[in-house]
């Protein structure tokens, strides 16, 4: 069951996550979360090293899909300068709608890996559909009680994340 929550690769920041680690974990489709992942809440649009980033994917022949627990027009407007294929209203971590939008860039599960910033929707959902989860820390996170508490209850296992990896 904890390994459910715990992340296979944490970085700082998604433009961390390069094409050629990808290629070395034999990662060629990734499932990526938008807010506070790639942008924060209040950024409609990608910016430039978004952008980049998902060009240098595409060009190491890795392949994206958006998968998002906001709605459509905030997930419209975002994906509006980067023509990926993109969901909203994902249910994160609910594994069937996951599975049915990794299936749509031909995902092969074992070569696939979630990216997003959260334990109990991104990584969890990547669990249950038998993918890999790479986490980033949240970019700037609400302030709200729940939203902290949420924060909270991940500390554990990215602890336990920190201590498997520092052991090696
Ligand atoms: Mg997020």
């Amino acid at each position: 069951m904890f390994k459910n929550f715990l992340p296979d690769h944490m970085f700082e920041r998604f433009d961390d996550v390069t094409p050629e680690f990808l290629l070395e974990q034999d990662i060629k489709y990734l499932l990526i979360d938008i807010d506070n992942t790639l942008a924060p809440y209040e950024e409609a649009l990608p910016n430039e090293r978004v952008v980049n980033w998902f060009a240098e994917l595409e060009k190491h022949g890795i392949k994206s899909v958006l998968v998002s627990n906001n709605h459509a027009d905030r997930v419209e407007l975002f994906n509006s300068k980067l023509g990926l294929p993109a969901f909203a209203d994902c249910h994160k971590p609910s594994p069937k709608r996951l599975a049915e939008y990794a299936k749509t860039i031909g995902a092969e599960i074992e070569k696939t890996s979630a990216l997003g910033d959260q334990i109990f929707t991104d990584v969890w959902g990547a669990k249950k559909i038998g993918a890999r989860a790479i986490i980033v820390p949240p970019i700037r996170d609400k302030k709200t009680l729940f939203f902290r508490f949420k924060r909270w209850l991940e500390k554990p296992f990215i602890r336990k994340y920190k201590k498997l990896h520092k052991e090696k």
